[in-house]
């Protein structure tokens, strides 16, 4: 019968032990989006409240706790910072000031526990990071947030295969292989929005690659393909990105980015294209990675739009000191044009439009042919604003492509991805005939000429592709003319006409 009794309860007493602590405990999970690290903490409904452990808290915050033996105040301190409180009173100090809490931290049994509300309210106070409470998932996010993955293009070569995922910060992340067929890229949890995902490659680099939400984190899944032998991955700045270049060769290639001088240096100072870096690429022979060769028939379907500079590389800022024209800083304006522009070409031609850049973001030279490759644009159009020593100089001048004065290497012809603007050169004058006329039907015959030049951002470009530069920040009128609306309004339509006129004469 004692045994019994002992048995029942014990029983009993676990039934209730077990009911209070399911109906008044939970979890919360505490993700470090930084470090890709998660933790759970066990929760206690106390009356209104509900609370954790501080000493877990501090563990997994890296605080220091201290306990005042004597008064038994509580001292929380992270680097240089802290704050303290006595347990059963409303209100926290740190550095010398009050902040209170609507639910006093309180001591259970010689544990000290904290309201939740500790975590988000009290903590920032010391705390370095950024402290986010998803009461829906109930989930405290401790670091990065609102991180997006902005875009992600991929770039064949001959030897290897480049992946730029594009972010709106810098991260760490995280490389798991699985090989010979997988690679993972983890980085903290992102947003993306991407045009193609996955994104089909079916190269003897790389098959595809896929980003996907996995508990917590994004991971950008690159695929491998049948000569896979070899990859690096490294981030690069402005704009933070993260490169991964899949090899199918073991000899080293030169990889580096160049940073490429502004299409107006090129112009007005002639400078060669000397040490850029030259990469191969068999176009003709990989027909399915680029966009439709010259002899294929053109139709229209998608444009990308550059506009000119952005970032750091400002491109032409004119403040006047003496006359009366407005201020023009070329980055802001060309990406104003840029948009209106696409809106234009939308409504009126009915074909996609991509804009190399939609904010204020560096981009390389290469890296705008990039985008227009990647997306198979049919014409890309790279929107500028020219400036010169002399006022005098002035007008609407369209460019396209002159290797002339770029060093040929030997041996390497218009495979080179560097010269594949080449094969499109008389399509690139015939664009630029057509928006040159329109241009000078829609403004009373103003000043209008193509001309040519070694221009970065078309060189690689595997379509018809033109440089516009708007006008002169240099001259006066041309510079009161370029921020006037309905100048812009004229410009923008004029260019439609020339690719409008030009799509007519290709889709022949
Ligand atoms: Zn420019």
């Amino acid at each position: 019968m004692g045994k019994t009794c002992a048995r029942v309860c014990a029983y009993v007493a676990w039934i209730l032990f077990s009911l209070t602590s399911s109906a008044m405990a939970g979890t919360i999970e505490v993700f470090f989006n930084n470090e890709n690290l998660r933790y759970t903490l066990f929760t206690t409904n106390d009356g209104p409240g509900e609370y954790v452990q501080l000493e877990k808290v501090a563990n997994i915050f890296r605080l220091q706790l201290n306990i005042d033996a004597g008064n038994g105040r509580v001292v929380l301190q992270y680097g240089e910072k802290n704050l303290s409180f006595l347990p059963g009173e409303s209100s926290v100090i740190s550095a010398k000031r009050s902040y209170p809490m609507t639910f006093p931290a309180r001591k259970i049994e010689g544990v000290i526990m904290v309201p939740l509300e500790f975590l988000t309210k009290t903590l920032p106070l010391i705390y370095e990071y950024n402290l986010a409470w998803d009461g829906r998932q109930r989930r405290l996010t401790v670091g990065i947030q609102n991180l997006e993955l902005v875009s992600l293009y991929v770039s064949p070569f001959a030897d290897y295969t480049r992946i730029a995922a594009q972010l709106s910060q810098s991260v760490p992340y995280k490389v798991t292989e699985k090989l010979p067929s997988l690679l993972i890229f983890e980085l903290p949890q992102a947003k993306f929005n991407l045009q193609d995902n996955p994104l089909q490659i079916n190269n003897t680099a790389v098959k595809h690659v896929k980003v996907i939400d996995s508990f917590g984190t994004t991971q950008i899944l690159v695929r491998l393909g049948d000569e896979f032998v070899r990859y690096t991955h490294k981030t690069k700045d402005n704009p933070p990105r993260l490169i991964i270049d899949v090899f199918t060769t073991d000899e080293a290639v030169a990889e580096e980015e160049t940073p490429t001088p502004t299409p107006e240096a090129t112009v007005t100072e002639g400078q060669a294209a000397t040490n850029e870096t030259i990469v191969e690429q068999d176009l003709a022979a990989n027909g399915e990675t680029g966009t439709a060769l010259p002899g294929q028939p053109f139709s229209l379907h998608t444009i990308v739009v550059d506009p000119g500079h952005g970032g750091s590389d400002q491109g032409v800022v004119v403040v006047p000191a003496v006359d009366a024209t407005p201020a023009l800083m070329e980055k802001q304006l060309t990406l104003h044009l840029s948009k209106l522009l696409s809106t234009h070409l939308i409504e009126r031609l009915g074909v996609t439009v991509m804009l190399t850049r939609e904010g204020d973001d560096f981009l390389s030279g290469e890296m705008r042919a990039t985008v227009a490759n990647s997306n198979r644009a049919d014409v890309f159009l790279s929107v500028h604003v020219n400036n010169s020593i002399s006022d005098q100089a002035s007008g609407f001048e369209v460019y396209i492509m002159d290797y002339g004065s770029l060093d040929m290497p030997q041996g390497i012809k218009a495979q080179v991805l560097d010269y594949a603007q080449a094969k499109y050169l008389e399509q690139s004058k015939r664009l630029a005939d057509q928006i040159v006329a329109a241009y000078r039907a829609r403004n009373n015959g103003a000043k209008a000429v193509v001309k040519r030049a070694p221009l970065f951002a078309l060189k690689g470009a595997t379509m018809p592709s033109v440089h516009i530069e708007i006008g002169y920040a240099s001259n006066a009128s041309d510079r009161q003319n370029m921020t006037q609306e309905a100048f812009q309004q004229m410009l923008i339509s004029a260019v439609a006409d020339g690719i409008a006129a030009f799509k007519k004469g290709e889709e022949l």
